[in-house]
């Protein structure tokens, strides 16, 4: 066995679970639970994963840090409804509880967590099973997110770091429009979102004609795909998702591998299987191996079938382990 010295240590994959992360579910039957980072973690463990990653445990974003992609106004919001315990944070899907803020903020200064041992070269990915928000957007939550943690991340890793060639990669099965939108007339950010088709599902955004805007047009790829399509028609629209990946050389990579494309979710119409996740991980860490240093983060992201998203996100964890 190698000593585990700096460079060994800079290969390590952090994985983060805890508590706090737990949390972030929806109370009275909502499908967003508190109980989908124990079926992950559980099968982890089963399989060995966990004593391959280094555990971290989550920490709470400061206000300062949320408004570096929300407004404070939206941060107020979410604030006084957490206090408030009841209502709606938006147009109904996303219910307010006593502890919400608290939640939200956890998915979210655990991202910069991940961003900050991989910038300091303490770890090279990261996985985070609760995370990966991509519907809030930076006035307000929406779709079961409260706080865009991926926006917290990529406008930290632009004021922060200096870091601007960045990929965002999002195989959820809804498009990821709190992400899109935010950086729509962004060049910097390369987006490949494949989803089903918002002619069908919700948000109903993400069609194949939106590239980006002005200086950004050309830089975004949406690959929108029919009700019912399976592995086959995932890894023609991601052969076409990896080549633009490579042709914009990112300097670190962002994938939110949401689990209900699976076949069964009972939100959605896909009939994905695990091997479409492990397939995205894999070539993406290699990627990022080629051309970012390594740099990768990877977040959950949705999924309402609690096997599904067990057998989904151990196989990506198992293909960051990998190291190849
Ligand atoms: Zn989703």
């Amino acid at each position: 066995m190698l000593p585990r010295g700096a460079d060994v240590m800079g290969q390590d994959v952090v994985v983060f679970v805890g508590e706090a992360l737990a949390n972030y579910g929806f109370p009275a039957g909502h499908p967003l639970g508190v109980d989908r980072q124990a079926a992950f973690w559980s099968a982890a463990q089963e399989q060995n994963l966990h004593r391959q990653a280094v555990v971290g445990r989550p920490r709470a974003a400061t206000r300062p840090e949320l408004e570096r992609f929300h407004t404070a106004e939206h941060v107020s919001w979410v604030e006084a409804r957490s206090r408030a315990g009841e209502g709606y944070l938006d147009y109904g899907d996303t219910p307010a509880f006593p502890g919400v803020f608290d939640a939200g903020a956890a998915v979210a200064g655990t991202a910069l967590e991940g961003l900050e041992r991989i910038m300091a070269g303490n770890a090279a990915k990261t996985f985070q099973p609760i995370g990966g928000l991509h519907h809030a957007q930076r006035g307000q939550s929406a779709g079961f997110c409260v706080f865009n943690d991926l926006g917290v991340v990529i406008d930290t890793l632009r004021s922060q770091f200096g870091l601007d060639r960045i990929a965002y990669v999002d195989i959820d099965v809804h498009h990821g429009d709190g992400v899109f939108y935010s950086y729509e007339a962004d060049p910097a950010l390369t987006v490949v979102d494949i989803h089903e088709s918002g002619h069908f599902l919700y948000p109903g955004t993400g069609h194949a004609d939106e590239t980006g805007r002005g200086p950004a047009k050309g830089t975004k790829l949406n690959l929108p795909l029919n009700p019912g399509a399976g592995d086959r028609e995932f890894f023609a629209a991601w052969e076409r998702g990896l080549a633009h990946l490579r042709s914009r050389a990112p300097e670190f990579v962002i994938l939110q591998c949401g689990a209900d494309s699976l076949l069964g979710d009972p939100l959605a119409d896909l009939r994905l299987t695990p091997a479409a996740h492990g397939r995205v991980a894999r070539d993406l860490a290699r990627l990022a191996n080629e051309v970012a240093g390594g740099r990768m983060m990877v977040f959950g992201g949705g999924g309402y079938d609690l096997r599904n998203l067990a057998a989904a996100w151990t196989r990506v964890l198992a293909e960051l382990l990998r190291g190849d």
